[in-house]
């Protein structure tokens, strides 16, 4: 797509790194293990076609979203790739699943058997069980539950049982004991079963990364260290190979003043210049993710750090500039410049979050170009 921006706000997305990743990944998982390439959110932010254009080439064999659009989205651009929704899909959108080859997660025999009802479906549609094995969220919680739901599916011809699965809570943390008992039980679960499905997964990054190898089964959901990032400060101290980043933020000097002390800048004078100083206007804020309270935050301009000044704006924020630069020089929110660098980790420890949360809420006004 040529689209053309003329706002010169933009993201910056390696593919080279995320392909990078995926390569190291499929050298350190055991052979034979399926990488699921977790694309979901937009692919964290990263763009969704590209992110998974990429990690297909370099050995991905399964895509991964949480939600139907999302899985219809990627379906148009890759007719035969497996497709799985991790999330909710509503009993109304089983009969398109199976016309697009979609796989849905189940957890509810109600589900399954108002599926069963329609009577809508004109081609076989793949299932995934998902077993809550202590993440809280969905997913059956009893033996019997998983029993009972395995059978009902197995009693409609056009019904598979492809995957069984659950999530981890706790496998970026240092203490296992939580973890270990998630492992136990989703083994007791799958033993249960009369037949092994044909994909049994569990591992996130954290646990394909971190956990004994066993736990990788048939199948990996790559999330975050797909896009370079660690997904916890502890993993990153052990990580198996490194990570390249994929995610960088730019844009421009858009304007420059000098200022007076005593002369105050942006919504509610809430920064006000002690000594004579230039400050720099940059076109990006509130409405393309980045939230007033990353006020302060460091930028780079030149190799240099310069802290946001003032509060954020919806459009455009204020930055303080050691001396005058010209409109258009370049300036990265996130990204290196010379010999420093500004990371996403960074970004989230300035607002108490994790670094997932970062590129996902950079808003869809912000072009991702590729590179
Ligand atoms: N599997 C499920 C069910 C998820 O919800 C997620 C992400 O939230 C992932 C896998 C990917 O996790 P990570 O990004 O930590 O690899």
């Amino acid at each position: 797509q040529n689209i053309q921006h003329f706002r010169p706000t933009k993201a910056i997305i390696d593919l080279q790194a995320i392909q990078n990743n995926v390569r190291h990944l499929k050298e350190y998982l055991k052979p034979n293990v399926q990488i699921m390439a977790v694309v979901k959110a937009n692919a964290y932010g990263h763009g969704d076609i590209e992110v998974a254009h990429a990690a297909i080439e370099a050995g991905a064999s399964m895509l991964a979203v949480a939600t139907p659009d999302e899985a219809l989205h990627v379906r148009k651009h890759f007719p035969n790739i497996d497709i799985l929704i991790l999330g909710y899909a509503p009993v109304l959108f089983a009969p398109y699943a199976a016309n697009e080859n979609i796989t849905l997660t189940v957890f509810s025999t109600e589900w399954v058997q108002n599926v069963q009802s329609l009577k809508t479906l004109t081609k076989p549609l793949k299932l995934h069980i998902k077993i809550d094995t202590g993440m809280g969220r969905i997913g059956v919680t009893k033996i019997e539950d998983l029993l009972h739901l395995y059978n009902t599916i197995n009693s409609s011809s056009n019904l598979i049982v492809d995957g069984v699965f659950t999530h981890f809570a706790t496998a970026d943390e240092e203490d296992e004991s939580y973890f270990n008992k998630q492992a136990n039980m989703f083994e007791q679960f799958i033993s249960a079963l009369p037949a092994k499905p044909r994909i049994v997964h569990a591992a996130n990054t954290a646990t394909m990364l971190m956990k004994d190898k066993h736990l990788q089964f048939d199948a990996v959901r790559f999330g975050i260290s797909m896009y370079g990032l660690a997904p916890s400060a502890y993993v990153k101290t052990k990580l198996p190979f490194p990570l390249q980043t994929a995610f960088s933020l730019e844009t421009e000097l858009i304007e420059v003043k000098q200022i007076q002390a005593g002369q105050s800048i942006g919504y509610g004078a809430t920064f006000t210049a002690t000594e004579p100083s230039y400050i720099g206007t940059i076109p990006i804020g509130y409405a393309d993710g980045l939230i007033r309270k990353y006020s302060g935050q460091h930028v780079l301009l030149d190799g240099i750090r310069v802290p946001i000044v003032g509060r954020i704006c919806m459009d455009q924020c204020m930055i303080l500039l050691p001396t005058a630069y010209n409109i258009g020089e370049k300036v990265t929110l996130i990204g290196k410049q010379k010999e420093e660098e500004i990371t996403i980790d960074e970004w989230a420890s300035k607002v108490d979050t994790i670094n997932y949360e970062v590129p996902c809420i950079i808003t869809s006004r912000v072009p991702r170009i590729y590179n």
